[in-house]
């Protein structure tokens, strides 16, 4: 059975001139750029290159882009890093938003464990936030505002350029998880005045376990493992060659395609969102135009996700809930709660990110798919039988 792959919010697959590009690394070209000899230089000259390229792709200077192991480990050390910037001029509150990504929600969890103030702006139920709202949360001794540039469950794009005009203005630093927008939509870090931005390889078909940290000239990292002089000695260790030559060349490709991409995609999505809205007591998780061009983020009132999920998934379709499943507890996704949806909606989710490899046929048949198990779901639950009986009513009108 053909498999459509429609989880590419999670990860994608590397594209065949990134895995053509990183070869000669792992191969003839092996040599750690700490070396002086000719063969550490090779790979010294490829590091560089790479730097370079990422940089112009994001409107800084090389200088300006560090290397880490992805998206996480990105968001933790902007964070960490304003953080401990903040401490030193006795300013120990950050703002951020409900629906972020775990590795900004957790590591700010730390840091309030450490005495920092967080404010958490919430989500309007279109999955926005504004402007307006950064502004009146910033106070005196704010050091940071973290919001990510493009949703990771329900694909809707924030203002970033309004929020860095203020926090500019503010002389607040800026930081935005952009790993889900970085190779899709536009982003300069100058034009949207960011003081900090995390990408990652493996969302834009580069190489798992590698992106970088943009940071503006004259912001101090921490250290965040010691030891060699790599990354400005920020990050010791010796760097992961292929996987850097991989990042540059995938953002390359996704840059150079973007708006045919694009297009694609978004004919795609729409088709999408409007098979899958046909489907009675369902409602699209997000505003509809300032999203992503590849997500769609769906609940269908009386079903389970995870069942959904199986079910598409033994007809070929690989999809993904908003929902994690943490140690046997079903706990429902935090990005649904925040933009309002009750429990018994979230748990009912469906997000479909596509790549420009599906097709038109992979949306008639996933619509048509979706549609069947859904019905078919719904068939078999109490829940249901309930809301048709006018035992509960229901959510979703
Ligand atoms: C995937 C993702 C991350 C984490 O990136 P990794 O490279 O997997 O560590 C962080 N933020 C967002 C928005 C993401 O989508």
């Amino acid at each position: 059975m053909k498999q459509i792959y429609l989880d590419n919010a999670a990860t994608t697959k590397t594209s065949k001139a990134v895995i053509k590009a990183m070869l000669p690394y792992m191969d003839e070209i092996y040599g750690n750029p700490s070396s002086l000899h000719s063969v550490g230089q090779q790979a010294a000259e490829a590091l560089f290159d790479a730097r370079q390229r990422i940089a112009k792709r994001l409107g800084c200077t090389e200088k300006e882009i560090f290397f880490t192991s992805g998206g996480s480990e990105s968001d933790n050390q902007a964070i960490i890093s304003a953080a401990a910037i903040g401490e030193r001029k006795g300013k120990k509150h950050i703002i951020s938003t409900a629906f972020e990504h775990h590795a900004v929600l957790h590591t700010l969890e730390k840091l309030k464990r450490q005495g920092f103030e967080i404010t958490l702006l919430p989500v309007s139920e279109n999955g926005l936030i504004t402007a307006k709202q950064v502004q009146s949360a910033i106070r005196p001794d704010t050091c940071l505002v973290s919001v990510m540039y493009a949703n990771n469950e329900i694909g809707t794009i924030q203002p970033i350029a309004e929020i860095g005009e203020i926090c500019r203005e503010k002389n607040v630093i800026f930081h935005t998880d952009a790993v889900q927008a970085v190779g899709h939509v536009r982003v300069d870090v100058q034009k949207e005045r960011i003081d900090m931005l995390s990408l990652s390889a493996h969302k834009f078909h580069g190489p798992k376990g590698v992106g970088a940290l943009y940071v503006r000239k004259g912001i101090p990292l921490t250290n965040l493992i010691e030891g060699g002089a790599q990354e400005k000695g920020k990050r010791a260790g010796t760097e992961n060659i292929p996987a850097i030559v991989g990042m540059a060349v995938a953002l390359d490709e996704a840059c150079g395609n973007m708006e045919k991409n694009a297009r694609k995609l978004t004919k795609l999505r729409n088709m999408l969102i409007e098979g899958l809205s046909a489907i009675p007591h369902s409602v699209l998780n997000g505003e509809r135009e300032k999203r992503l061009p590849a997500n769609v983020s769906f609940c269908f009132e009386g079903i389970e996700g995870e069942s959904l999920l199986l079910l598409l998934d033994d007809k070929g379709i690989c999809a993904s809930s908003g929902s994690a499943c943490t140690s046997g507890s079903l706990d429902p996704s935090h990005v649904l709660l925040a933009i309002g949806r009750v429990h018994d909606i979230a748990h009912g989710s469906l997000r479909l990110t596509l790549s420009e490899e599906n097709t038109e046929e992979d949306v008639r048949y996933t619509v048509k798919t979706v549609k069947e198990v859904v019905a078919y779901l719904r068939g078999m639950s109490p829940i249901w039988r309930d809301l048709v009986s006018g035992k509960k009513e229901f959510i979703i009108k």
